[in-house]
């Protein structure tokens, strides 16, 4: 049965078609099937939005936060009672398995209410004066309409962080969700509208990213673009932000490091790595990627990662005891086969995967490639996809070099059982994140971020309310 509805624009208050009546196709990834249609914007649409977000954020930040923090409340709720069905749509979308789109449904409503707080927490501060009857003041005050733009691998998730951190700091936002797998966000948005979010406070827009990231990033009434996705097209969107001097928050590409010690807890590490590796298909920008293993414990570790790869139960993510859904998209497969076909010239040893299963659906077997030289396409690109590489390494110099070896700095994990080599590998590794010995990143009261070509500002923590809101300085004589 195809209970996929059809996914139209929400704009100043209203569902419609974009002016044009345009509309993409979806597909299920587990089938190849169409299943709906996504409408797209026109610039006559995204005219109205800008003009709606302006009106919207006059409203909205007259809101108290206290107010503000009871819709968001109510909208955090509505997900909740939601999830079974939105989490159907995910799955069906995006290929996820179903407990997986539930987690992400889950904590979107926990990052809500986390930012629904600490919007009551956003305080200024009193400096003292170089005078006696002087008040010096920092007021924070919200940025601005927000221009949002997010991918497909999280469609909730993606969106959540954003769109709950400009709200409470009481801005309003437009967020260009991914086409690819578009009702999961209209249903988040829609939570936001059930629980009395006012017309032009969010916004909903679907079409071609490219055109709307410029006309929106352009526009005068947007005052704050956050945007998460590969890195050449955040680099764009960075250079177009900067001639508009608008503020922005990147989340770019990655590609993780896992620095596995000689006194490591190798059988947690093997288990726990594996589960984190291949969460949703390996589609995360944080997914452990490059795995350093100091040769004392390399065989064993391999040995065991090897192990828990060829456990998972590939297939549709609808399907009860699916532990890998395919992947999102036929670009990720064809990514994958690129990949592997390059590792296999090098010489490295295909451990396990590294072919496509089935005929229909975009179906990639979990992989773990070993031995890739650095010469290896997937040891400097961001495979996006189920594979591990790993490597072999000697001295904590040898790990901490290759580990920084990259452009990019956005997650690293780590395995010791010493506290010392904990304290040093958490100095050395240039990241914006790294966790040791569990997993430990994405809690909305913790900073998420990246350094480098990962990006920057936070997703997460009190760093990413500060991010949608500017400090004013008031100062002020003759009170006394
Ligand atoms: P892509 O680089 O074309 O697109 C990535 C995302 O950016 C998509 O959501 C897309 O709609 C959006 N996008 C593309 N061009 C845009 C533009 N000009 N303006 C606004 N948005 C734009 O590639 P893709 O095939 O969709 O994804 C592949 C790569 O993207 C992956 O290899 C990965 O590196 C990266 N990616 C990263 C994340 C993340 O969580 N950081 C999520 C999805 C994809």
């Amino acid at each position: 049965m195809n209970d996929y509805p059809p996914i139209q624009l929400y704009i100043d208050g209203h569902w419609r078609e974009g002016a044009a009546a345009r509309s993409l196709p979806v597909r299920n990834p587990a089938t190849g099937t169409v299943i709906g249609q996504v409408a797209c914007a026109e610039t006559s649409d995204l005219e109205e939005v800008a003009a709606a977000a302006e009106r919207g954020f006059a409203v909205w930040r007259r809101i108290s936060a206290f107010d503000r923090y009871k819709t968001m409340r109510k909208a955090a709720q509505l997900l909740r009672d939601r999830v079974e069905p939105i989490a159907r749509l995910m799955t069906l979308e995006q290929g996820k398995p179903l407990a997986e789109a539930r987690m992400e449904i889950m904590a979107g409503a926990d990052t809500i209410d986390w930012f629904a707080e600490e919007g009551r927490r956003a305080y200024g501060r009193v400096i003292p004066p170089r005078q006696h009857d002087v008040y010096q003041l920092v007021i924070k005050e919200p940025v601005g309409p927000v221009a949002a733009f997010t991918p497909w691998n999280f469609p909730i998730n993606q969106i959540v962080r954003k769109l709950s951190a400009a709200l409470a700091a009481g801005c309003s936002i437009i967020v260009k969700a991914p086409e690819e797998t578009p009702a999961s966000p209209a249903a988040l948005i829609r939570a936001f509208i059930d629980a009395g979010v006012p017309a032009g406070v969010v916004n909903l827009v679907y079409g071609d990213p490219a055109h709307i990231s410029s006309f929106l990033i352009a526009h005068p009434a947007i005052r704050k673009i956050s945007f998460t996705g590969s890195t050449p097209v955040g680099k764009q969107l960075a250079a177009m932000a900067g001639l508009h001097m608008k503020r922005m928050t990147m989340e770019l590409g990655g590609h993780a490091p896992v620095v596995i010690f000689d006194d490591a807890d190798v059988a947690l590490a093997a288990k726990t790595m594996v589960a984190s590796k291949f969460r949703n298909a390996g589609q995360v920008c944080v997914s452990p990627t490059r795995f350093l293993v100091q040769e004392g414990v390399y065989k064993d570790f391999v040995a065991q990662f090897v192990m828990h790869t060829e456990n998972l139960k590939m297939g549709d993510g609808l399907e009860s005891g699916t532990t890998m859904g395919p992947l999102a998209n036929p670009r990720r497969k064809a990514a994958m086969e690129n990949l592997v076909a390059d590792a296999r010239q090098q010489h490295a040893h295909i451990q396990t995967g590294g072919a496509p299963v089935g005929t229909a659906g975009n179906y990639w077997a979990p992989t773990v490639i070993t031995e890739l030289p650095t010469t290896g396409r997937a040891m400097t690109e961001e495979p996006f996809g189920p594979m591990a590489i790993i490597n072999p390494f000697a001295s904590f110099d040898d790990a901490v070099r290759e580990a920084n070896r990259l452009p990019f700095g956005l997650a690293a994990y780590a395995w010791t059982r010493s506290a010392r080599t904990a304290q040093q590998i958490a100095a050395c590794i240039e990241t914006g994140m790294i966790t040791i010995n569990h997993l430990g990143l994405g809690t909305p009261e913790t900073p998420f971020g990246g350094v480098k070509d990962s990006g920057y500002g936070s997703e997460g923590g009190t760093e990413a309310l500060e991010a949608y809101m500017n400090p004013k300085f008031v100062s002020q004589a003759g009170l006394l």
